[in-house]
């Protein structure tokens, strides 16, 4: 439809082509970057390299703050009918590229493609919703206030935050990016937006996408690049008036004091350490598959990983051993194989960092229901085998800590009260699953949990119209929903006679 933004050579090994992403989105225009540092993309199975990225520059982001700007004003002007309509576009262009994508997300991150399918599908529900959204929001413009004077009219607007900064990590490629771009698009802001520089070539579609639906110059800048290149002078800009950022906790520490110069707004979704409670009334089959879902989708990377379980003891011998032989039937392998259930971790990086958590389990003694010495790895790729520990102690540092990988820990309980006593025995707060014989009885305990998400009797759903968002250190703000779009508003009132 148009020419290829990036230069594009065959590659002699992979089976895609190795792509040169040296040209930043910025204005509507491919604009190579200034930066001289480029760094490799690999697909993690084949560990090839795939691509070239550029690290970025700060010029890159002088640049694109300018173009997002200048654009501001007429995108706000536009209204939210109109914003709607490009919404909907980019929700389209999604949907007709949906095989592409969810090939390229699954080569970039590793991921099983019937996971990368289910990502295309939250992300062009999310891109619909705020279409819905932006229509929803010119409707309510200027709406009456009720209040006690009958001689004043008080009048309520909802005005885009302005220039925005959204930076993602590289576990959900489209769908984080989703989640930001979407409802800042529907709020009238406009965009600087940097994907993570592990997986940056599905997220590079949606700067293509906005070239193809001619999205006014200027409002979605998509920059490629790492933290030194892009990430902190985006932070560190004072052209930008809100930071949206998805990642690690220090990370997101170091976004929230750079948006502290100049009292710059900042949204956060950090990391998690979910609990899964198995209840003493519940389903035995049915606990073991959603314990299965909680942990290893993704390989277990994801925030809202449930990666603590904590089981009735009536239940818990019974509970490991069928979990051991399901966890004996993943098929591990090419994430772009049909039967693949579970592909590799998405980079060495992550691979290594799971490793320490798994050779300080062997210095600690844990007792493993199932680990690598239970499963034949493939040849290559970046793997970790799923594994399970049963009794941790609490002060484990496995128990603790995010381990962003297919490693699910147990502990067993007597009562309720316990179980939410543990579950809470966390400084984060991202989400939880309760399993119990009935959903009153979920519920009933799924109340007295601190997290944003709660799960009953069920896999993680997650709908566009449902927040995403966490208590404590999981992060602030929340994503998706009317929250999601309030987030990028800022509320003002005309009042007077
Ligand atoms: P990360 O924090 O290392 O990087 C995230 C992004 O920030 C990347 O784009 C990176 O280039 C950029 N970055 C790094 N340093 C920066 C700096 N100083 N200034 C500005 N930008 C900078 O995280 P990651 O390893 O990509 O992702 C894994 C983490 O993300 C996990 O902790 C996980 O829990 C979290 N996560 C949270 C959610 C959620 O919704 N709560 C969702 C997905 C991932």
């Amino acid at each position: 439809m148009f020419p290829p933004p990036n230069n594009v050579t065959p590659s002699n090994k992979s089976h895609i082509a190795v792509q040169h992403l040296i040209h930043q989105f910025i204005n509507n225009q491919w604009v190579e970057s200034a930066a001289r540092r480029r760094l490799p993309v690999m697909d993690p199975y084949r560990q090839e390299i795939i691509a070239e990225v550029t690290a970025g520059d700060r010029q890159d982001v002088d640049g694109a703050v300018a173009a997002a700007r200048h654009a501001l004003p007429a995108w706000q002007a536009l209204g939210g009918k109109q914003r709607a309509e490009y919404i909907s576009a980019l929700a389209d262009q999604l949907t007709s590229r949906r095989q592409t994508l969810m090939r390229l997300s699954a080569s970039n991150n590793g991921k099983a493609l019937a996971e990368a399918g289910i990502d295309l599908d939250d992300a062009i529900a999310c891109y619909r919703f705020y279409a819905d959204q932006a229509i929803a929001l010119e409707d309510r413009q200027g709406r009456l206030v009720n209040h006690q004077r009958d001689d004043i009219q008080a009048q309520t607007y909802e005005d885009p935050v302005g220039v925005v900064g959204l930076i993602t990590p590289w576990n959900f490629p489209l769908v984080t990016s989703a989640w930001k771009i979407a409802p800042a698009l529907a709020a009238g802001c406009t965009i600087l937006f940097k994907p993570s520089e592990v997986t940056p070539l599905p997220e590079n579609a949606l700067a293509e996408i906005a070239e193809a639906i001619a999205l006014p110059a200027g409002v979605l800048n998509l920059l490629h690049g790492d933290a030194e290149g892009i990430g902190i002078p985006m932070t560190t800009h004072p052209g930008i008036d809100k930071f949206s950022f998805t990642g690690s906790n220090a990370v997101g520490e170091r976004v929230m004091a750079a948006a502290a110069s100049g009292a710059r707004d900042v949204s956060l979704e950090l990391g998690g350490k979910s609990p899964i409670l198995v209840l003493e009334d519940a389903r035995l089959d049915c606990a073991a598959d959603w314990v299965m879902a909680g942990i290893f989708f993704n390989s277990g990377q994801v925030c809202s990983a449930t990666s603590r379980l904590i089981v009735h003891e009536s239940l818990a011998d019974a509970l490991y051993e069928a979990l051991g032989e399901r966890i004996d039937a993943i098929r591990l392998g090419d994430p772009l194989a049909e039967d693949t259930d579970m592909g590799p971790m998405t980079s060495r990086r992550q691979r290594e960092f799971v490793e320490r958590y798994l050779a300080l389990a062997r210095e600690e003694g844990l007792v493993a229901v199932r680990d690598a010495g239970h499963c034949q790895l493939p040849g290559h790729g970046e793997f970790v085998a799923p594994t399970l520990f049963r009794d941790v102690p609490k002060e484990s540092r496995l128990w603790r800590e995010e381990i962003f990988g297919p490693v699910l820990c147990g502990r067993s309980v007597q009562s309720d009260e316990e179980a939410i006593r543990l579950a809470n025995d966390s400084p984060f707060g991202l989400a939880a699953t309760v399993i119990a014989g009935n959903i009153e009885h979920a519920r009933a305990v799924g109340r007295h949990l601190r997290a944003g998400s709660i799960w009953l009797n069920s896999e993680q759903l997650v709908m566009p119209e449902v927040s995403w968002g966490g208590f404590g250190i999981s992060g602030i703000g929340r994503e998706l929903g009317t929250w999601g779009l309030s987030e990028y508003l800022e509320i003002k009132h005309l009042i007077g006679r």
